[in-house]
This record gives C-alpha cells, sequence and structure tokens, in this order.
C-alpha cells in the first residue's frame, strides 16, 4: 500500500483513497509569468511520482493541476513586508501585470509560458494532468465560493471595497504549517504594515478591488470591479473538478504557509469538514549548494539543459536519485552523471531490442522480483532513490543483458525515463539538423531493402554525429546523446 509523508498529521501514513479504486490529487500548479526553473520542475515531479505508483498499484489516478494566469501578488503573504523572500517587491505590484509592462496583454504573455511550462514538463516525462483549469476562467466559481463565505460571515467587505477572509472564524488555522495566528503579528515575524482595510492582520484577500489604473486582469463581479486573491483560486478549482473530498494535495514545501493554510481554511469553511486528506510538499531544490532562485543568480531552465547537450530526463533521473523530502544538490555534475547513466541504461535496451523476444523475458521471476523491489521502494513514501540503486546493482550484477533491459523497460511506468521510446526527435527545443535527416532516411530505405550492413554503417554515421538512433516497433527514433 502506497504511503506518503502528510505534512499535517507530521507522519508517514497510508494512503486510502475515498473512492476504492480511484486516488485523486489537485496539485497547485505554475504561475504563467515567467519559466518554471528546474527547482519549480522538481516540485511538478511529485504527483507525476505519486500518479505512478498508484496507476501501478491498479488506482485511477484524476490530477487536477491549475495554470495561475490572473496576476500574482509580489507579496503572497498578505501580511506586507519581506513574507515572499528575495521575489519581495512593491506591496501590491502584480507579477504578471509587471512582466507584461505598460503596453503588454499579460493573458497572451500567460499562454506563452502556460506552453512553455508544458513542453518543460513533457521533457521531463510527467504525465499532463487530467484537467489544468485556468484561473482566468474559472472566476464564476471564485465568486461563487467567495459569496458563500460572505454569507457564512467567513468573509467580510473591507473599507477599500475588497473581500477579505476572516482568519479567526477558522478555529484550526495554522493546521499545515504549525504556524499561530498569534505569531504572524507584523513586526514579529514579517516585517511591514497591515493593509489598513482589513479587521485583523492575518486576515487575506479573496478579492481585491482594482485601482482605476489597473486595465488588464480585471473582471465585473457583485463585489465590484476586481480581481481574486491567489489562495481563492485554487479553492475555487479544487472544489469544481474533484468535489468536497480529495485524497492528496500537493505543493513545494514554501506553499505550506500561507497559500496552504490559507486554501485550508476557505475550502473547509465553505464545506464544512476537512476537504484534503493528506497534504504532500516536496522540498526545495538546491544548485550547486544554494536554492534556486533568480537573486542567487543560479536559475537553470530546462532549455539550459538542453543547449548543454544533456537528456532533460537525465534531469529527473537525478531528481529520482534523492528523496522527494531531501534539499537536493543539483549541479551540472549530478546532471552529467546522470546523462551518463540514462545513456548507458538506453544503449544497454538498444543492444538487445530486436534479438530478444521481450513478451517472454519480461515475465521471468528475477525481472518481477526486481520490479518488485523497485515498486516497493516507491510505495515506501516514494523512496525512488532506493529504487534507483535497485536498478544500478542490477546494471552491475551478473544477469544476462536480456533480463536487464527487459527489468529496464519493464519498471519505465514507473521511472518516465523514456526507456521504451527514445524521446521524440521534436521536442519543441530544436529540430534535427537536415544532414542527420537525410542519414536516418537512407538507413530507413536500407532496412526496407533489408541490407543490415548499410544500416549499421549508417547508424554509426549518425553516432559519431553525436546522435542515437534506435529501432522501434514504431521505426526508427533518434536522439541527441551529446
Ligand atoms: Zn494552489
Amino acid at each position: 500500500m502506497l504511503r506518503l509523508y502528510d505534512t499535517r498529521l507530521r507522519a508517514v501514513v497510508p494512503i486510502t483513497p475515498g473512492q476504492p479504486g480511484a486516488l485523486s490529487m489537485y496539485a497547485c500548479g505554475p504561475t504563467v509569468y515567467r519559466d518554471a526553473h528546474l527547482g519549480n520542475l522538481r516540485t511538478f515531479l511529485l504527483p507525476d511520482l505519486i500518479r505512478r505508483i498508484a496507476e501501478h498499484s491498479g488506482l485511477a489516478v484524476t490530477v487536477v493541476q491549475n495554470i495561475t494566469d490572473v496576476g500574482h501578488m509580489l507579496d503572497d503573504t498578505g501580511l506586507g513586508g519581506d513574507g515572499v523572500g528575495a521575489d519581495a517587491g512593491q506591496q501590491g505590484e502584480d507579477r504578471l501585470l509587471r512582466a507584461a509592462g505598460a503596453a503588454g496583454n499579460a493573458l497572451a504573455i500567460a499562454r506563452a509560458f502556460e506552453d512553455s511550462y508544458h513542453r518543460d514538463c513533457d521533457a521531463l516525462g510527467i504525465t499532463r494532468p487530467t484537467v489544468s483549469p485556468r484561473a482566468s476562467e474559472s472566476i464564476d466559481s471564485m465568486v461563487n465560493v467567495i459569496e458563500q463565505l460572505l454569507h457564512s460571515g467567513h468573509a467580510y467587505v473591507g473599507a477599500d471595497g475588497s473581500v477579505f477572509f476572516d482568519a479567526r472564524s477558522f478555529a484550526s488555522y495554522g493546521a499545515i504549517s504549525g504556524n499561530r495566528l498569534e505569531a504572524l503579528r507584523p513586526g514579529h515575524r514579517f516585517e511591514g504594515t497591515t493593509d489598513p482595510n482589513k479587521r485583523f492582520h492575518a486576515d487575506w484577500a479573496l478579492w481585491k478591488a482594482a485601482p482605476a489604473t489597473r486595465t488588464q486582469l480585471v473582471w465585473e463581479t457583485p463585489f465590484g470591479r476586481g480581481f481574486p486573491g491567489w489562495h481563492i483560486e485554487c479553492t475555487a478549482m479544487l472544489l469544481s473538478h474533484l468535489g468536497d473530498s480529495v485524497d492528496i494535495h500537493t505543493g513545494g514545501i514554501d506553499l505550506r504557509f500561507p497559500h496552504h493554510e490559507d486554501e485550508r481554511a476557505q475550502t473547509e469553511s465553505v464545506v464544512g469538514h476537512e476537504v484534503v486528506k493528506h497534504w504532500v510538499h516536496a522540498e526545495h531544490l538546491l544548485f550547486e549548494g544554494r536554492k534556486m532562485s533568480k537573486s542567487a543568480g543560479n536559475v537553470v531552465l530546462m532549455s539550459d539543459v538542453i543547449a548543454r547537450g544533456y537528456d532533460p530526463r537525465a534531469v529527473r533521473l537525478a531528481f529520482l536519485e534523492q528523496h522527494y523530502r531531501t534539499q537536493v544538490d543539483l549541479s551540472w555534475d549530478s546532471i552529467s552523471a546522470a546523462d551518463r547513466m540514462l545513456r548507458r541504461w538506453r544503449e544497454l535496451i538498444s543492444s538487445v531490442v530486436g534479438s530478444t523476444d521481450f513478451s517472454t523475458t519480461i515475465n521471468h521471476s528475477d525481472v518481477a522480483t526486481y520490479v518488485r523491489e523497485v515498486a516497493d521502494a516507491y510505495a515506501d513514501d516514494l523512496d525512488t532513490a532506493a529504487g534507483i540503486r535497485i536498478l544500478r546493482t542490477l546494471e552491475r550484477s551478473s544477469h544476462s543483458l536480456e533480463i536487464k533491459a527487459a527489468t529496464l523497460l519493464a519498471c519505465e511506468p514507473l521511472l518516465g525515463l523514456g526507456l521504451d521510446t527514445v524521446p521524440d526527435q521534436d521536442t519543441g527545443y530544436g529540430s534535427v539538423p537536415s544532414e542527420i535527416q537525410a542519414l536516418l532516411d537512407e538507413r530507413a530505405n536500407a532496412r526496407m531493402q533489408r541490407n543490415w550492413t548499410a544500416s549499421d554503417e549508417l547508424r554509426d554515421a549518425i553516432s559519431a554525429q553525436g546522435w542515437l538512433v534506435t529501432d522501434t516497433a514504431d521505426g526508427q527514433v533518434l536522439k541527441r546523446v551529446r
């Protein structure tokens, strides 16, 4: 049975889906005003890891992940000041509108970054969510939730017309992060001034009244012309797509507070009971010793990884080599090492593809034993690191190449390393050079004529240019290897 560390319960607990045979998951998604860096992507890998082991154990998994495209305050805490660390800026300034500039179309920018987000996730082998609702298209459900909160007395209209959540109306506030309302007093942990429009320092905006100067990302609602707070979008999208009971809610560790506390307070105040059964968080990524952030100057994007000639799945393998709750210290060296391991595994598989009948080898008891061990490691709070260690032991063992290759392929649904199909030639990051394509076409011809000598010579010629060609049931698949 799958066990995960539940942040609120502060323990590794068994996951028992509310609906037998099905697992529902809500994953906090990206704010699409700039490219996700590898640290963000590690967070977005978490629901994919859970999904793969859940599916392996026979569960039907539904994943809902929001796209935040309605703008995003630089100060996420609502407490003023430095609550968002290095990205802190002028209170109330909107990240998306700032990225758009005075003349830019904020939603067009959001769409472009949404596309690159999906491209980056595809490159990392992250299965796309079942639904990716956009905040800008979910305003009605947010308005509906806010109206219910106003009606039940959990929210109030502030002096400026904004709607705030009354933090003191939710008794178990702080259960996820351990933050108590009193400890959040301005000047205690957080510097800066409290918004004078709200009644209590820890209250937060559900709906912000828009200044007349704001011309984009504003909506007319019963509360006036304005835009939603960040936390309300997840409450609204979770409830409208998954209903009032969700097995798992994921996010980065930095979302525990205030985002998940506020979201939980809103959601439960609407529904009247605990909605999310388990909160699961991924740790920060360090890069060469420091947290990956714009201010530290160590932001690495997927396009940087590809520009250096590494396979994007090497990043995934490097992530898998560490537990999701540890602060992975990634470096170009560790990506390079993972890239070499991945290449060895691919070559191991392609060396026996064609000469082995995998349909029988894959049923070998040794293969089944390895797969079970890897799955057990995954099920034990996603101990992917142990899973990879098991496969490295297999790689060094005296088993036949066929057993090794069959095991790797049988584990592929858990690993997501693209071992079964060498990644698409068109990754969206750059295309295959015409001279390589010409060699590939020539080789396809040679193979049709069963001229294996020519086929092998052409493969060597392609490989000399830094490309690996593998033969699959669907034909030749090309992969850049350096
Ligand atoms: Zn969220």
